[in-house]
């Protein structure tokens, strides 16, 4: 019966999951992951839709963790600047990685990479159990109970939801965690761009939502692209004959690098955002999406949850050495209050700055104009922008400080 009981318990191999696990290996904590999805397999081919721009932080955990070696480096763009503008103006600022002495502005790579990588460093050390889902939660003695699809049953002292948007676990948990519709849908897909992206991020503002044009490795360098609008517009571009849709691609690009043309499907979703009511429940904490969902206009959302598993594995190895159980209160709200607050702005200044590129109103429009260009032309304001962009600001945990 005993080697049922496990210290912690991770629902959820994605980036955040899985970073957890990595985390923890080595910590003489009996831990075990376990994923709904069949075994991760490295990306091949095609730029797969879901990617990510990690920022220093992130990839530094990547590197703490001996994980980053794993990443093949055809699927691992890191970017070496960010030229942001309005598309209804002459506001536009532009980023360096040498405004920061950084090595780069952030690393674009394919999610599926990431969680592969993460998966090969994690699986041959530590219980990383897929195509397994859990059915239903119990309260325990010693923490939780869980019933998975097959019957199968365990029990863990600490439970930890790391199972996304959709997190049954924290709906499990009874904690809230209500959906705020963004207004916006997104289109996603891998372009060809006629021009070279040259390692550069670029974002144009339009009065319907940003279009993220993203610089991605291999081969053939491709970009990403993340086309936020209304829900009409966002059904309209997907269904839209190709040529058609390279058409209007390209003018929503203002022709930045040539004539785009998609390449392989489309994808097209609502964005949802969300932000759970508590990240800590009786023996349990929730991580990643399950915890918050963002707009992903600031390309942030991943790199908080990274943090929020380096944060949490930190409190509990602390815990650990002192003697203290894992799952105490204290220790709880000690990961609560280090992540929740700062989640929680980062979520409310990618609303305001969305809303403030959406005004249709002369003086916002101006205002939004000037802004842009008095960040260009202050390299302070620059400065603390490239630190926020590069994740170096905010409570970090050890494994992402410099
Ligand atoms: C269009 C778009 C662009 C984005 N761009 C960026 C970006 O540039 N930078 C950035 O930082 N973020 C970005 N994000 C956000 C980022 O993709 C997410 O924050 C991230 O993928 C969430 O990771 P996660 O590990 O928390 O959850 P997920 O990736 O959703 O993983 C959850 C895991 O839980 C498993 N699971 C679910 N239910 C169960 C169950 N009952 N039992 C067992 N397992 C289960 C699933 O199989 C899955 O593996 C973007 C998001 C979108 C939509």
């Amino acid at each position: 019966m005993n080697d049922q009981i496990w210290d912690v318990v991770i629902v959820g191999g994605g980036m955040a999951g899985g970073l957890m696990a990595a985390a923890l290996l080595d910590s003489g904590l009996r831990v075990q992951l376990l994923d709904a999805a069949p075994p991760p397999q490295p990306p091949t081919g095609l730029i797969r839709p879901r990617v990510s721009a990690l920022t220093e932080a992130s990839v530094r955990m990547l590197r703490r963790l001996g994980v980053e070696p794993l990443l093949a480096a055809d699927r691992m763009l890191p970017y070496q600047s960010m030229q942001v503008w309005d598309g209804d103006g002459t506001g536009q600022v532009d980023f360096h990685a040498r405004d920061a002495g950084a090595e780069a502005l952030g690393w674009m790579v394919e999610n599926d990479a990431v969680v592969a990588a993460l998966y090969q460093r994690v699986a041959p050390q530590l219980p990383w159990r897929v195509a397994t889902s859990v059915v239903d939660l119990q309260r325990h003695a010693l923490g939780w109970q869980i019933t998975l699809a097959d019957g199968e049953t365990l029990v863990t002292r600490l439970l930890v939801g790391a199972d996304g948007a959709h997190s049954s676990v924290r709906d499990r948990l009874g904690i809230a965690g209500t959906p705020r519709p963004s207004g916006h849908w997104a289109v996603v897909g891998t372009i060809a761009t006629e021009l070279p992206h040259g390692a550069c991020a670029r974002q144009r503002f339009i009065d319907s939502g940003p279009l993220a044009l993203l610089p991605m490795g291999g081969a053939d360098a491709p970009c990403s692209i993340v086309w936020s609008t209304s829900e009409a517009d966002a059904k309209r571009l997907a269904a839209l004959p190709e040529a058609a849709f390279n058409q209007a691609l390209t003018l929503a690009s203002e022709g930045v690098l040539g004539a785009l043309s998609i390449q392989g499907p489309r994808g097209c979703f609502p964005i949802i955002e969300r932000h759970a009511s508590s990240y800590v429940g009786r023996h349990a904490a929730l991580i990643g999406d399950a915890a918050h969902v963002v707009h992903p206009l600031a390309g942030q959302g991943i790199n908080l949850g990274m943090l929020d598993a380096a944060v949490l594995a930190e409190e509990l190895l602390r815990a650990h050495a002192r003697g203290l159980p894992l799952s105490s209160p204290a220790t709880l709200a000690r990961y609560e209050r280090r992540r929740r607050g700062h989640n929680l702005l980062m979520q409310q200044s990618f609303h305001g700055l969305k809303w403030l590129f959406e005004q249709p109103a002369l003086p916002l429009r101006l205002l939004r104009n000037l802004g842009l260009r008095g960040v260009q032309q202050a390299p302070p304001l620059k400065q603390f922008f490239v630190q926020q962009a590069l994740g170096r600001r905010g409570d970090l945990p050890a494994l992402a400080r410099a």
